[in-house]
């Protein structure tokens, strides 16, 4: 397993200047993050807030960390000090406990919504519909330690490449959708994250700026 020579030939497969990369390390100890730094990557995805913290208090500070899993309301605190991009918000309540602990650490903490459109019922996301509802609500505009700066999504986990662009492309289409409607103070759709190991390259041919790749990077995880 070789981190650095993982990362080159991965960059070399992507445009970076369209899509940027997000190593997911979950899992994985700080060795392999410092190889992967140490090889030019900056920015490093987690899933889980207690490891993140203790990654981010010991890892060199000039790293991006960006929080990919679910957020439990009463965990926000323990990052909202030092995370740079919330990928899953899945309801108003937690945008609203994300602007407070945002507020607190006088910070602006960006965040995407993430949208479901896998056909499995057990991955996390909002319909369009709710994603609608959070971006009109009146109350928005108060959140001033926010900005809601895209969408997030997951594929189902799937052979079918077909199943996957669809679903991709209707992330997209919903993303170009919003990104014409919503422009104000607090929210500015730029970033339409999707992509993983397995399916990234279909994930930037329908409009991905940002992917989210681990086991590619690291290797597969033993849990
Ligand atoms: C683990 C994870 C990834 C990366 O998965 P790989 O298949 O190892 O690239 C991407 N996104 C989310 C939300 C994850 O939890």
């Amino acid at each position: 397993m070789n981190i650095s020579e993982n990362l080159k030939r991965l960059k070399k497969s992507i445009n970076q200047e369209k899509v940027k990369l997000v190593a997911v390390s979950k899992t994985k100890p700080n060795e392999a993050i410092i190889a992967a730094f140490e090889a030019g990557q900056l920015f490093f995805g987690e899933n889980r807030v207690q490891e993140l913290v203790e990654k981010q208090k010991t890892l060199p500070k000039e790293i991006e960390w960006h929080f990919i899993g679910h957020l439990q309301s009463k965990k926000v605190k323990s990052i909202a000090s030092f995370v740079n991009l919330i990928h899953a918000v899945e309801s108003f309540k937690l945008l609203e406990i994300i602007n407070k602990e945002a507020n607190k650490h006088n910070r602006i903490i960006e965040c995407l919504l993430q949208i479901y459109i896998a056909e499995e019922n057990t991955k996390y996301g909002l319909t369009k519909e709710e994603a609608i509802e959070i971006l009109e609500n009146p109350k928005l505009k108060d959140l001033q330690n926010i900005k809601i700066k895209g969408l997030m999504g997951m594929a189902t986990f799937t052979e079918n490449e077909n199943q996957i662009r669809n679903e991709f492309e209707y992330l997209q289409s919903v993303f170009i959708e919003f990104k014409n409607k919503y422009q104000t103070q607090n929210i500015n759709f730029q970033e339409l994250s999707m992509g993983m190991s397995g399916d990234y390259k279909i994930a930037i041919d329908c409009g991905s700026t940002m992917i989210r790749v681990g086991s590619t990077i690291f290797g597969p995880r033993n849990y």
